[in-house]
């Protein structure tokens, strides 16, 4: 199904795959794994495998059924990367990507080795942004695999942020989104990451987007970064950009 999110830089959620395993520390609290057992419980057919990786063959022609132009976050309920989604249903979602001009569509992955190693069999379009997750240190090669694709919008989600981020190469990165967890058992981000992130993009001329500290209650601790929220979207290439609004959030995974 296409759902409205509540993520804060996108609009709509689209699930061709649902499910994934997982892969790194940022992983540990991962909201779909919680999401899809809260839905299989409720009987979704969708989630009758609850989080085990399945392909939802039935979904993929949705976003042309949607007319009106939006920004449509991908897989948020799975990673399109994971090695178990075969290359070639990979392409057929580019492929709805590529036909669904109107709309913006924006990916997250960890599997960024394997992004960069199918990319060139990927039929890009201006529409399709591309983004990697980077929770601390020891992931940031995924940035390089990112900056090696023909992706025309190139994005980090630094969230949840779990440790600092010094000197991030930024070249061919377009946007930044750094966040906190949230959740009960949410690990703190020191708000000395944040503002470090935050001046590194400013430097690079990188537009940045705070989402918010997280912590147990997400809401009281708010999204406001020195005195003021940061929600830039990235202004270049200004082909790929779409012009829907950003709505209130609560949570993504990948
Ligand atoms: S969906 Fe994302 S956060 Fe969750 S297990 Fe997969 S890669 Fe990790």
């Amino acid at each position: 199904m296409g759902l409205r999110s509540a993520i804060e830089w996108t609009e709509s959620t689209w699930n061709p795959v649902t499910g994934c395993t997982k892969i790194s520390p940022g992983c540990k609290h991962c909201y779909a794994e919680r999401m899809a057992e809260r839905l299989q419980a409720m009987g979704q057919e969708n989630y009758r495998n609850g989080f085990e990786l399945t392909l939802q063959p039935h979904m993929l022609e949705l976003p042309l059924r949607w007319k009106k132009p939006q920004a449509i976050f991908v897989n948020s309920m799975s990673d399109l990367f994971h090695k178990d989604v075969p290359l070639d249903y990979i392409q057929r979602v580019f492929d709805v990507m590529r036909r669904a001009h109107w709309h913006r569509f924006q990916l997250l992955t960890k599997r960024a080795d394997r992004l960069a190693a199918l990319e060139s069999n990927l039929p890009w379009a201006p529409n399709i942004w591309m983004g990697v997750s980077v929770e601390s240190n020891k992931y940031r090669s995924r940035i390089d695999h990112l900056r090696a694709t023909r992706a025309m919008l190139r994005f980090l989600s630094l969230e949840p942020l779990l440790g600092p981020l010094p000197d991030l190469d930024l070249r061919g990165i377009d946007w930044v989104i750094v966040g906190g967890e949230s959740g009960p058992k949410a690990r703190p981000m020191d708000p000395a990451w944040a503002k470090d992130i935050r001046d590194q993009c400013r430097r690079a001329k990188v537009s940045f987007f705070f989402k918010q500290w997280g912590g147990k209650n997400k809401k009281q601790a708010g999204r406001v970064l020195d005195g003021r929220t940061w929600d830039q979207m990235p202004s270049s290439p200004s082909h790929a950009r779409g012009s829907g609004n950003i709505a209130a959030m609560q949570g993504a995974a990948t």
